[in-house]
């Protein structure tokens, strides 16, 4: 099968002047759990391939907290603020400190580095067991696109009489005109890119008549710029039911913060597990570093076994490389996971196979090499 991005939007943004950079300089953020095994393995593809790396380590996790009630320095943004791009393990370990508090300078990182676009491809590949019945290869191919920074994840909200009987929560949703039309814009943009040019545009608008119906409308008045792009609204339950039903029908999806977070680990599921699936935090002007993260979490269940999959965290490597400008490195980074999948003998657990986070890795860099 032929190596191409399986998303396109990424080369839309501003490429550096490739003459006058000497290295790329790359955050190396582990964080908690398996995010050091899998960080580890995506290092060490980066580095195995002809372009030149300036890698600095962060090991702020969880293990800050007990001696300072945070899970990294106050000025982390400020640290980061330098790199071209910042590459992500997974942060979170209940056993350590409060998810809340450990998942913190993610969203923040977001939030404050404007990273609005959160893109998460989703391509079924050869060799890889579909928990869907009759699907091949190829046939589920779509890129979901998250709004990041706003939506229902903003910190507005408060709880009130806590402890009385008359305890009360509010968490508001905020969805602005630039927030959302910035991110259907690049939707369609994304959509464009790509063979089949259609998008869908998760909603709950028969519900939430205020934050969807607006949405909508936003949409609305995006769609007159792209004739050539065919556009559906889906309510998120539809879609929920249709990404296991039907995912051959989906190209380029575009939803808000929580309708994303949650279809987007179905659609890992589909593609064969949280092992494979990929993501990029993007500010696509460029003006703050983005981030590159496996989509699943620190898994603590299999953290320090050896068993984790670096897939996810390569392919993540693979988007920095193709938002770095070096498209076609990314595609060989694409090509050599294909041929590792396709291969099924180099294996972690979650693929039936008995090999270690450090063997896939090897075997990625052999088929890079070979
Ligand atoms: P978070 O809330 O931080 O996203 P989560 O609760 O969704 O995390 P994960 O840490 O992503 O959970 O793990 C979910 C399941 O997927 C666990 O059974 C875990 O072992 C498995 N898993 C996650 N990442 C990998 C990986 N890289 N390789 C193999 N299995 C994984």
């Amino acid at each position: 099968m032929e190596a191409r991005a399986p998303y396109g939007a990424l080369t839309a943004v501003k490429i550096p002047d490739k003459d006058s950079i000497m290295a790329y300089k790359v955050a190396l953020y582990p964080g908690d759990g398996v995010g050091p095994e899998v960080i580890a393995e995506a290092r060490r593809v980066l580095e195995a391939l002809p372009a030149s790396f300036e890698f600095t380590l962060f090991d702020w996790n969880s293990s800050l907290y007990a001696s300072t009630g945070r899970c990294a320095p106050r000025d982390y943004l400020d640290r980061l603020m330098p790199f071209d791009a910042i590459l992500l393990g997974a942060l979170g370990d209940a056993s350590k400190a409060p998810d809340h508090i450990a998942v913190e300078p993610l969203l923040s990182m977001r939030k404050g580095f404007d990273q609005y676009v959160n893109i998460r491809p989703t391509f079924l590949y050869d060799g890889v067991d579909c928990p869907l019945k009759n699907i091949a290869p190829g046939q589920i191919d779509m890129v979901v696109i998250r709004e990041n920074t706003e939506g229902e994840y903003t910190d507005l909200g408060g709880r009130h009489y806590v402890g009385t009987p008359h305890e009360a929560a509010m968490q508001v949703n905020y969805f602005t005109r630039m927030g959302t039309e910035r991110i259907i814009r690049y939707a369609f943009e994304t959509a464009r890119k790509r063979e089949r040019r259609h998008l869908t545009s998760i909603t709950k608008s028969n519900a939430l008549k205020y934050s969807m119906v607006f949405w909508d409308s936003v949409l609305a008045d995006v769609a007159k710029d792209y004739p050539d792009v065919t556009c559906a609204p889906m309510l998120v339950d539809a879609a929920a039911m249709n990404f296991v039903r039907s995912p051959g029908m989906f190209d380029v999806v575009v939803c808000s913060n929580l309708f994303g977070d949650i279809l987007t680990d179905i659609a890992a599921i589909i593609v064969g597990g949280m092992g494979f699936a990929g993501s990029a935090n993007i500010n696509p002007t460029r003006r703050y570093p983005s981030m590159f993260e496996p989509v699943h979490g620190s898994a603590p269940d299999i953290a320090g076994t050896g068993k984790a999959n670096p897939i996810a965290a390569i392919l993540s490597a693979a988007m920095m490389c193709e938002f770095l400008g070096e498209v076609e490195l990314a595609g060989r980074v694409r090509n050599a996971v294909r041929a590792n999948l396709a291969g099924g003998r180099v294996r972690t657990p979650d693929r039936g196979g008995h090999d270690s986070t450090s063997a896939v890795g090897n075997d990625i860099i052999k088929k890079l090499q070979g």
